[in-house]
C-alpha cells in the first residue's frame, strides 16, 4: 500500500495530460483550462449504529484514503470542492450528488463487501474493509469528474465510469483492489440471479455484464498476464478477442477527455 501515492500521481498525469510525462506539467496543463479552486475533502461520519463501529474504527485508524485524497488533490485541478463522505445511509449503496458536489460511500456497502470477501478469502479483515469501498469510490469519482469537467460521455455514463475506475486503478497498479471490485460485481450478480426479476430498469448494466466489462478491460491491459481469466471463466473466449482494443479505447477516451 505504501506505493499508492506515487503510482496514483502517475495515473492522474495520464488522465489530465496524457501528452505530458511529469506531474507538474499535467497539473499546469489542466490549470490552464480549469482554475484549481477546489479540493477533495474526506470525512468519516461517526456512525450511530454499532453495526458499523468496527468498519469506522478500521477506516479511521488507517491513512489509506487520506493518502489517496492528498494524491488526488495534488493531481486534479477542481473548479470547486468535492466532498467525500463515508457515512451511514440505511442501505448498501454509494452515490455522487452533483447538487452538493458530494460522493457518499455507505458503511453498509463497505461492510457487505468486506464481510463477503472475508467469508470467501479469510484474509486480513482490515485490508478487506479498505478494498471494499475502493472500486466504488473510483466509480463515484468518475461521476464527479464527468460533472465538474463537463466531460462528454458517449453511451451510458455508468459504463463509462466503470471503465474509468478500472483503467485508473490498473494504471495505478492497484491490481488487488481492481480484482476485488470485479469480485464485488460477481457477488451482486449472484444476488440479482436469485431475484424474481432482473433489474433491467436500472441505469447500471446488469452486474453480470459489469463483471465481463471490467474483466475485459483487466485482461485487455495485459492479455498474457491475465491469460487465466479465460480458463477461470471470468471471460468467454469470444469476448476476450476484442479486449485489448477495448482497453486501448477506454484508456484513450479518458486521456482524450483531459485535453478539453
Ligand atoms: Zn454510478
Amino acid at each position: 500500500m505504501k506505493g499508492l501515492a506515487i503510482s496514483l500521481i502517475v495515473a492522474g498525469a495520464f488522465f489530465l495530460g496524457g501528452c505530458n510525462s511529469g506531474m507538474d506539467d499535467s497539473v499546469a496543463s489542466s490549470s490552464a483550462e480549469i482554475a484549481d479552486e477546489g479540493d477533495f475533502i474526506l470525512e468519516y461520519v461517526e456512525p450511530q449504529s454499532s453495526d458499523h463501529e468496527e468498519i469506522y474504527q478500521i477506516l479511521t485508524a488507517d491513512t489509506f484514503y487520506e493518502d489517496l485524497i492528498s494524491s488526488l488533490n495534488e493531481t486534479f485541478a477542481l473548479p470547486t470542492d468535492v466532498f467525500v463522505n463515508f457515512d451511514e445511509c440505511g442501505e448498501e449503496n454509494a452515490y455522487y450528488d452533483s447538487s452538493e458536489s458530494m460522493i457518499t460511500v455507505c458503511y453498509e456497502l463497505v461492510k457487505f463487501y468486506a464481510d463477503s470477501a472475508h467469508e470467501t478469502y479469510q484474509e486480513d479483515y482490515a485490508q478487506e474493509v479498505i478494498y471494499a469501498g475502493f472500486f466504488t469510490f473510483f466509480h463515484e469519482l468518475g461521476h464527479a469528474l464527468v460533472d465538474h469537467y463537463q466531460l462528454p460521455v458517449v453511451g451510458r455514463e455508468e459504463d463509462a465510469v466503470d471503465a474509468f475506475a478500472t483503467v485508473l486503478m490498473l494504471q495505478a497498479e492497484e491490481e488487488d483492489a481492481v480484482l476485488a471490485g470485479m469480485e464485488q460485481f460477481d457477488l451482486d450478480a449472484v444476488y440479482e440471479s436469485e431475484q424474481d426479476e432482473l433489474p433491467l430498469w436500472d441505469e447500471h448494466s446488469l452486474s453480470e455484464q459489469r463483471v465481463y466489462n471490467v474483466a475485459c478491460l483487466i485482461y485487455g491491459s495485459d492479455p498474457d498476464g491475465y491469460a487465466d481469466f479465460i480458463e477461470e471463466e471470468w471471460l468467454p473466449e469470444d469476448r476476450a478477442d476484442g479486449c485489448e482494443a477495448e482497453y486501448e479505447q477506454a484508456a484513450n477516451s479518458w486521456e482524450g477527455a483531459s485535453h478539453l
